[in-house]
């Protein structure tokens, strides 16, 4: 069975005709839905703390800003578009208590839905458009003409123009310009999860830090073994995004093709066992249990973790090599900031992210 795609013809701007949008949260996620939406003739507000750093960024950028409360009572539809762990708090003291019948809530990931933490009153439709992309790409590539494929998904439809509404955002967002995928909020949830950890973010990290530690552990140099095991896999990703693992194949030597073969499969040898425990944590509750246990006590095991690995040789030794390589447009993270690293290289990614708590 293949899934079916809706492209810009499926999904009619009308629904949200004469609606306004409450984005809550100006950060990766949220200035790109506000600015998209924002041009794409979309009635929006961004809903922050009075504190919030990023209400002058918001204002400047030309959108309305207010307080959650105040932009949740002006608003048909709603998108909670602050951190997972901290949508609960968010929405239990100022969302909630401010909605009315017929408003559509929605997330860019099933999290707090899907794991219970967030149960909206009955007369409130649900629904989810969750970009395959990080927020500044979301964004970049909307203003490029193009836009980013998503999901969505409709949880409660109340109101009966949950379905057209959830569309209709998604094409304010440009992502009906690359299609979307219709989903529910429990396989959302768990294969994001899934993703992220076995691969995207867990996976591939593991395997660079092992092979590079294998290779200087072994007596090599660690500057020969970065750009063998971090520099070139951006290459060979990047083969495999325009063209599948065929494309790599077949732009890549005979002898790397042959190694592929016989050595790749020994490398992940019991990584589907791995992987399937992983895969049932999620779907358990468990991972989520974890997670939000370990938010709410105040994240010190995650801070030393991200401090740990924040001081591994290849991150020393790769900051080093890329000041020297204004092509590879070189970031480095202090503090909790993006900064571009070399002078002449593009304009970085320049955002705030936010500490654990
Ligand atoms: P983010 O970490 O960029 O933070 C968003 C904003 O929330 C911050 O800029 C700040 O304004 C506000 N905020 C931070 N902490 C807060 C707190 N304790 N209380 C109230 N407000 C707070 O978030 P994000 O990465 O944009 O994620 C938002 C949602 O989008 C999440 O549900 C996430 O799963 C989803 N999502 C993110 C991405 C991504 O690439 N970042 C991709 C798809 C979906
Ligand atoms: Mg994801």
């Amino acid at each position: 069975m293949t899934a079916r795609m809706y492209y810009d013809n499926d999904a009619d701007p009308a629904a949200l005709r004469g609606q306004t949008v409450a984005v809550i949260g100006y950060g990766s996620q949220g200035h790109a839905h506000a600015l998209n939406l924002h041009e794409s003739g979309v009635n929006v507000v961004v809903g922050l703390a009075p504190a919030s750093k990023s209400r002058p960024l918001a204002a400047d950028a030309g959108l309305r800003v207010a307080d959650v409360a105040d932009a949740v009572r002006d608003a048909d539809v709603v998108m909670i578009l602050v951190p997972d762990t901290a949508q609960k708090a968010v929405y239990d003291a100022e969302i909630e208590p401010n909605l009315r019948p017929g408003q559509l809530l929605m997330f860019a990931h099933g999290f707090n839905i899907h794991f219970g933490r967030i149960d909206p009153p009955a007369d409130i439709d649900v629904g989810m458009v969750a970009p395959k992309g990080p927020g500044h790409l979301l964004r970049s590539v909307y203003l490029a003409g193009g836009g980013v494929p998503a999901l969505f998904a409709v949880h409660r439809d109340a109101s009966g123009t949950a379905r057209a509404r959830v569309l209709a955002y998604a094409r304010a967002l440009g992502n009906t310009r690359a299609g979307v995928l219709e989903t529910t909020f429990a396989e959302e949830t768990e294969t994001d999860l899934f993703g992220e950890q076995a691969l995207l973010c867990g996976g591939v990290s593991s395997l660079v830090k092992a092979a590079f530690e294998t290779l200087v552990e072994a007596g090599y140099q660690p500057e020969l073994a970065y750009f063998e095991t971090m520099h070139e896999l951006k290459l060979i990703v990047d083969l495999m995004y325009r063209g599948g693992l065929n494309f790599m194949r077949f732009s890549v030597s005979d002898t790397a093709e042959y190694g592929d073969y016989v050595s790749g499969p020994r490398v992940t040898e019991g990584a589907k066992v791995a992987m399937k425990d992983i895969l049932g944590d999620i779907q358990s509750g468990s991972f989520a249990k974890r997670w939000v246990a370990e938010y709410d006590s105040g994240g010190a095991e995650f801070a030393r973790m991200r401090e740990q690995d924040k001081h591994h040789q290849i991150e020393e030794v790769g900051a080093r090599l890329r000041a020297a390589m204004p092509f590879v447009n070189p970031v480095v993270v202090e503090a909790g900031q993006a900064q571009a690293a070399a002078s002449g290289a593009g304009a970085a990614e320049s955002r705030p992210k936010e500490a654990a708590r």
